[in-house]
């Protein structure tokens, strides 16, 4: 496509750039193209079979989050804007970002390339980005808000410390189990019960626990892990300090120890109203079935959030669902589902987003 020889690599994602050979804004276009741990279940004749190895383990590998569709679109405005590159000023940098959905213990995607200097030489001015969903969104409906588009994630470790014994003799040790299944039901009130809904939601959910091997014995520990989702930067500090409290004292009030850690997540995925207010009419004109500029916030969490932190972002979704995109009683088969079947027929809109918020963004900047 004749790209520029400042393209290349950084934080193992690719980059791009579009110049069009007269001065002007630069502007960011970011895909992700990681695929997930899920096995295939759509039948489809094109369904991935693809397996990895991960920690020595075999696994398949299926694009449940649609970051193909992402791929797919970008590659798409990249072919236009490289062919025509007489209908705009400045540049447009292609950011193919690996890992958005993140592996343990290591930075995420975004994370790498923003500190590979990918928003800089050239310095990036807005960057705009999008994600296909399974929602009540009509196949081709484009949706955004202002401020907090997505949720910040955060995820916590509980380590409840019991005492070893026969299943027969409870009282001879400290059964954790049952300080575990307490401390779930506890954590459900936080949200229920200490959070003030009006002013933003939350989400605190378990989603794996750790415990046993036998029925007759009651183990020494346990470990829950869970994931906690908030839009405010206060209601986030309120929920942590509530977790680790919530563990810790019913673990003490049965006698017992429980470890609460932190790892955090990413943050708020952040719309610029400016930017929001600016290019909503580009948005509006090649949305072919429909809008909502005030869509709810969704409490997934993106890294697209550490590009918002750096530059004026706008970050918006694609509904893509079809016929096969649910089952025979309506429901969807949503993002990260083994029957995710996303709408094709959508990816013509989200090429010409992409393309436009990038041309009207070029050339209507004053610099
Ligand atoms: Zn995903
Ligand atoms: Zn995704």
């Amino acid at each position: 496509m004749g790209l520029s020889p400042k393209s290349g690599i950084a934080g193992t994602g690719v980059v791009a750039i579009i110049d069009s050979g007269r001065p002007g804004p630069v502007v960011a276009l970011r895909a992700d193209m990681d695929a997930l741990p899920i096995e295939e279940q759509t039948g489809l004749p094109f369904a991935a079979k693809a397996q990895t190895t991960v920690d020595g383990k075999k696994i398949s590998a299926m694009h449940a989050c649609g970051h193909d569709m992402h791929m797919a679109m970008l590659l798409g405005a990249a072919q236009w804007l490289s062919t025509h590159r007489q209908h705009f000023r400045g540049q447009v940098k292609l950011l193919f970002q690996p890992a958005e959905e993140g592996l343990p213990n290591t930075s995420s995607g975004a994370e790498r390339m923003v500190a590979d200097g990918v928003l800089d030489h050239p310095k990036v001015d807005a960057m705009f980005g999008l994600h296909v969903g399974i929602t009540p969104a009509r196949s081709g409906q484009l949706s955004w808000r202002s401020n907090g588009i997505m949720a910040a994630g955060d995820s916590f470790n509980i380590e409840i410390k019991g005492r070893q014994t026969h299943g027969a003799l409870p009282w001879q040790g400290n059964d954790p189990i049952v300080i575990a299944a307490q401390t779930v039901l506890a954590l459900q009130t936080i949200v229920s019960r200490n959070i003030d809904l009006t002013r933003a939601p939350a989400v605190i959910s378990v989603g794996a626990i750790h415990a046993g091997q036998r029925g007759n014995v009651i183990p020494e520990s346990v470990q829950m892990n869970g994931t906690i989702r908030t839009f405010d930067p206060a209601m986030r500090q309120q929920i942590l300090q509530r977790v680790r409290d919530t563990a810790k004292y019913i673990a003490q009030a049965s006698n017992a120890e429980a470890v609460v850690t932190f790892d955090p997540g990413y943050p708020i995925n952040w719309n610029d109203p400016a930017l929001v207010q600016q290019m909503a009419g580009t948005l509006k004109r090649v949305a072919r079935n429909g809008f909502d500029e005030n869509v709810s916030a969704s409490p997934t969490s993106e890294d697209f959030a550490y590009y918002t932190q750096r530059v004026p972002s706008l970050f918006f979704f694609l509904g893509v669902n079809g016929k096969a995109s649910s089952d025979a009683q309506g429901a969807w088969f949503a993002n990260h589902s083994p029957r995710f079947n996303p709408d094709e027929e959508a990816l013509t809109t989200g090429v010409e987003a992409l393309t436009q918020l990038a041309v009207d963004y070029l050339n209507a900047k004053k610099n």
